[in-house]
């Protein structure tokens, strides 16, 4: 076991502080990372302030959007070797045996995925912890390869924002002659407007800020609407092949359901603290359909991370040191992100 120094909440209503928290050595499949970078998702937020139905377990150490080097090995590791650039996402371990985890579906293992912080690891001795920290130990079956040719702090953010995005986009085929929206441009917000329009998508941006209409033009979006001007919606009716839903407060599900053509998918990746209710006769009347997503499996974000490096797609980011990370959720939750929050892990060393 070794101390290292992290960041996390001692209770909801605490503020995040310094913390120090142990990680095992690395076994003989784990690779030990040293973190550089850490964005900062509205999940962070969401379980720090336990507004998931109770589940957080204090002490929590958020974050799951980690790019590090690779600092030590174990003797049965094969895919990485020391000071390497590597990713750590949602998740860092899952049963390995049901049907999920055999097609590449972790993140819906049938036994429980491990997920990167405030989960019960699998032997049941610890919770883990995230990568608001300096080091995090991982089985290298769940760590990434990441390109050195893009900018490292803002590759981070693609280890969720961009995974949870591109995961919707491949499975229902978004691609060129096809009308995309995305609601709430945040962290995932924005991502899913990159690479809706790199896969030819038209992507219409749907936002409560009129202040973010240029920003949405300059990540691709080809048009921008207003949701609460009621008549901008009423306009919109039977428009759009796709929704992409990333709000994280809540929204009613059947304004957006509206503007689906027939046959069309509202995909929901947002999980505000309250249900939505749904009105039948908005699924009914051209037979449209609403869909969740979670994430992404390992061998897509792979996929999805060398997509990135190839096509030059990163986030737009703001980097922070640790101890503005108080103010940086406040800033999240009033929607003044532009477009993610990425921590420089280099503050939390001094
Ligand atoms: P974020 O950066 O805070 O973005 C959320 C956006 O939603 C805001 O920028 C805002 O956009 C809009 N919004 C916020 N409050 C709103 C309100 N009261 N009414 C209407 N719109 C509102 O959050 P994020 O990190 O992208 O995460 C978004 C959600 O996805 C969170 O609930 C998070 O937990 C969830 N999530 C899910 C997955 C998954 O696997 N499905 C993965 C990661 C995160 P505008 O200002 O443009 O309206
Ligand atoms: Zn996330």
């Amino acid at each position: 076991m070794k101390n290292v120094k992290a960041y996390g909440a001692k209770s909801a209503e605490s503020k995040l502080d310094n913390l120090i928290i142990k990680r095992h050595e690395p076994d003989s499949g784990d690779v030990e990372i040293e973190i550089l970078y850490c964005g900062v998702c509205h999940s962070d937020i969401h379980t720090v302030r336990n507004e998931w139905g109770g589940s957080t377990v204090y002490p929590v150490v958020p974050g799951h959007e980690i790019v590090g080097k690779v600092t030590r090995i174990g003797n049965k590791v094969s895919k990485f070797k020391v000071g390497e650039t590597v990713g750590v996402g949602c998740f860092v371990d899952s049963c390995g045996n049901c049907d999920n985890c055999k097609n590449g579906y972790e993140q819906y293992c049938l036994e429980g995925v491990t997920a990167t912080y405030n989960s019960l690891t699998r032997d049941g001795k610890e919770i883990t912890k995230g990568g608001y920290s300096t080091h995090i130990v991982v089985r290298e079956d769940f760590v990434l390869h990441v390109s050195d040719k893009l900018p490292l702090h803002a590759v981070a953010p693609l280890l969720c924002a961009g995974i949870t995005t591109y995961s919707p986009l491949r499975h229902w085929g978004v691609k060129k002659g096809h009308k995309l929206a995305v609601v709430g441009l945040g962290g995932l917000g924005h991502m899913a407007v990159k690479l809706g329009a790199s896969m030819g998508a038209e992507v219409t941006m749907l936002s409560r800020s009129p202040e973010k209409q240029k920003d949405a033009d300059d990540l691709g979006a080809h048009h921008f609407e207003l949701t609460s001007n009621p008549e901008n919606m009423k306009k919109m009716a039977g428009s759009f092949d796709f929704i992409i839903d990333t709000v994280s407060a809540k929204h009613d599900y059947n304004d957006y359901l509206q503007l689906l053509k027939t046959n069309g998918v509202m995909i929901v990746l947002g999980v505000p603290p309250e249900p939505s209710n749904v009105h039948a006769f908005n699924l009914i009347f051209g037979r449209k359909s609403i869909a969740g997503s979670l994430v992404g499996g390992i061998a897509e974000t792979q996929e999805m991370l060398d997509y990135c490096a190839k096509h030059n797609i990163v986030s737009d980011v703001e980097v922070i040191d640790i101890d503005y990370i108080n103010d940086a959720y406040e800033r999240t939750i009033k929607g003044d992100v532009h477009y993610r929050f990425v921590i420089d892990m280099a503050s939390l060393k001094k």
